[in-house]
């Protein structure tokens, strides 16, 4: 079958390996029909690591993905042949006693597509290729009215859900989004499944400010031409009840904590580059502010989809490019450069 390998920094190639087969009775082989590109790939793509997460080459990334499911084991029953599928990328042991108290995202056995091995780890490849072989477990129903491309999104789309109801965000509460790429995005799509007060949201490139806008912030601002949080508490005098930090920077960490209103939550999604954050504890302490870190998600795929199906969710705004399997050098450099506006890139299996 192709695939798609990483076969040094920077360089990806067209190649073939060989089909998977279903193994366990509960797996499901599933054809790809779309894969979206993550930020986490153009890492590997470009430093052929994360933290402890080192690549061999060749090796072949991509976790977000749906398809199609060709064949399926002997114990599976809620699946058949020719079932619209969207794939979460994580598999757990569901023994441990992180699984065993509800927590499948911090398994101790944990394993994710398109993520290298670590000392906690074997690593997985990912699903940049035709075919994959996943527990059944682990993939969702993909609704009839819904395209692959979205079923691909979901899994951002999820994580966005999850930092929501992890946040304990309530109706009426006012909202700072920090970083409007596809994480920010994706909590801007999924937060008016909660009713929101005001929402607020920034980043640095105008595309994604605009898009912002288009996918519901009230307010949207460039940090690189204005002082959004100066603008911000002009709206929200006593500040935000919730700031969802999407970027990962100190200075977006920093902003947060300005922003909040005593009681306020930080919700820390973006992946810091540097080892360390920190933040003015003065303000943090008198403030009383809470401090969310988010892992991924759990258990909230089936809820995201109904979510995103029943209100009929318009996700246009954030699918803005297409590749073949061919092209896939090409959409990397794209995503990377942060090229033509680009939000989600995805590379389609014919
Ligand atoms: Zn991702
Ligand atoms: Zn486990």
């Amino acid at each position: 079958m192709k695939t798609i390998f990483l076969t040094e920094l920077q360089k990806l190639e067209l190649g073939k390996s060989p089909k998977p087969e279903i193994k366990k009775p509960q797996d499901l082989l599933i054809k790809m029909k779309s894969v979206g590109i993550c930020g986490s790939d153009v890492h590997y793509f470009e430093w052929g690591r994360i933290g402890r997460m080192v690549v061999k080459f060749p090796y072949v990334v991509g976790h977000e993905c749906a398809g199609i499911v060709e064949d399926v084991g002997k114990g599976v029953t809620r699946f058949k042949p020719g079932d619209r599928v969207v794939v979460d990328p994580a598999i757990f042991c569901g023994k441990c006693n992180q699984c065993k108290a509800g927590r499948f995202h911090t398994c101790y056995e944990l394993e994710f597509l398109g993520t290298p091995a670590s000392d906690t780890s074997k690593g997985l490849d990912g699903c940049m290729k035709e075919y994959i072989v996943h527990p059944a477990r682990s993939v969702y129903h993909l609704p009839d009215e819904m395209t692959y491309e979205d079923g691909a999104l979901l899994e951002p789309l999820t994580i966005g859900y999850y930092s929501i109801q992890k946040g304990e965000m309530k109706p009426g509460k006012s909202v700072a989004i920090l970083g409007s790429g596809p994480i920010g995005l994706s909590v801007l799509t999924c937060l008016r499944f909660w009713k929101p007060g005001q929402v607020f949201a920034t980043d640095l490139i105008p595309e994604r400010v605009q898009v912002s806008r288009e996918m519901g912030a009230d307010y949207s601002f460039n940090t690189s031409l204005e002082d959004s949080t100066a603008k911000i508490l002009d709206i929200e005098k006593e500040g935000v009840d919730f700031v969802f930090e999407c970027a990962g920077e100190q200075e977006t960490i920093d902003q947060g904590i300005e922003l909040l209103k005593p009681g306020g939550t930080l919700v820390l999604i973006g992946i810091p580059e540097a080892g360390r954050i920190s933040g003015d504890i003065d303000k943090l302490r008198r403030r009383e502010i809470r401090v969310q870190n988010i892992r991924r998600q759990n258990e909230c795929t089936q809820s995201a989809i109904e979510a995103i199906h029943q209100n009929h969710t318009n996700l246009a705004p954030l699918k803005t490019h297409y590749f073949a399997p061919e092209q896939a050098q090409e959409a990397f450099e794209l995503v990377k450069a942060y090229r033509d506006g680009v939000i989600k890139a995805f590379i389609n299996w014919d």
